[in-house]
Parts: C-alpha cells; sequence; structure tokens
C-alpha cells in the first residue's frame, strides 16, 4: 500500500490504514485505535493531549494502576457541565480499562425495569471492569433516586452468533 504524510505532522508517513496501537503512559498499557492518516506518533501525542485536558485531574495512577476519583469528577462535571465532557472522559476509560465495551467479567448498574445504568459514551454502552468503580458511581449518581437498581457482575454472555 502506498505510504502518505501523515495530515497533523506532514512528516512520518502513515500507509493509511486504521489499527490499534499500544504504548505505555505512565507505567499504564494503553490500547488505542489509531486512525489511517495519522502517524503512531502523532496518534500517541493526540491521545495524551486529550487524556491530560479530559481526564488526568480525575485520575490517580499509581504504580501503573489508574484509579478514578469519581466523587471529584461527580463534582467538577456537575459545576461545569461542558459539551461532551462526560463521553470524553469516559471514552478515555475505555482506553485505561476502568471501563469496557465487553459485558462478559463485568458488571453493571441495573434499574427496575429492567434499565441499563451504566456510563454511556458515543453511542457505546459501557461496563465497569472493577466491584469498587461501580460501587463508588452508583452511590454518586443514583443514591437519590426514586426507583430501585442493583448491581450484577456479568458472568457469562452467549451471542446469537454462538447459538446458531
Ligand atoms: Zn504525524
Amino acid at each position: 500500500m502506498e505510504k502518505r504524510s501523515c495530515y497533523k505532522c506532514q512528516k512520518n508517513k502513515t500507509n493509511g490504514k486504521g489499527r490499534n496501537i499500544y504504548f505505555r503512559y505512565q507505567d499504564m498499557q494503553i490500547r488505542i485505535f489509531k486512525v489511517g492518516g495519522l502517524c503512531v506518533s502523532c496518534a500517541k501525542t493526540e491521545w495524551i493531549e486529550n487524556f491530560e485536558k479530559n481526564a488526568q485531574e480525575f485520575v490517580n495512577i499509581f504504580k501503573g494502576k489508574p484509579k478514578v476519583d469519581w466523587r471529584r469528577y461527580h463534582e467538577s462535571f456537575a459545576m461545569k457541565h461542558f459539551d461532551n465532557m462526560e463521553e470524553r472522559f469516559y471514552d478515555l476509560l475505555l482506553d485505561i480499562r476502568i471501563l469496557s465495551h465487553q459485558a462478559e467479567g463485568n458488571w453493571e448498574i441495573v434499574a427496575d425495569g429492567p434499565i441499563g445504568l451504566n456510563p454511556r459514551a458515543y453511542m457505546s454502552y459501557l461496563f465497569f471492569t472493577s466491584k469498587q468503580d461501580v460501587i463508588e458511581f452508583a452511590c454518586l449518581e443514583y443514591s437519590n433516586t426514586m426507583y430501585g437498581w442493583e448491581i450484577r457482575h456479568i458472568d457469562k454472555v452467549i451471542s446469537k452468533k454462538d447459538i446458531i
């Protein structure tokens, strides 16, 4: 495939294919999807800028393990409420594996109905990877609701295509 210059730096070459890339940031293993026209170096830089702008103040990283300060996020979000702030934040939490697209093995808050109360980002419904996070999040977001809810751990998911 023909190589072209990266649209951002105009310097490094890229083959125009989107793919997952991996790198370390503050000792965390990050996996992100790199769009085709961008070189690896610019994709990393862009992610780090995005993280530092939208998530860093709410995430404490100790020995490569991220810990979200949900209370701080909740209070800050209630005050500022920028456009898309929540979605950008949750999307970054996917990259550091606090949240996941995968249901299996992860956690969900479910209201009577049942209605899923987990975070969403860019049309995706997301799951918590840790029990501690899902409990903290549920207490902050849903402690004053009139309806009941519960937290579930999803043990096994069998998709339609696995069966049919
Ligand atoms: Zn570049």
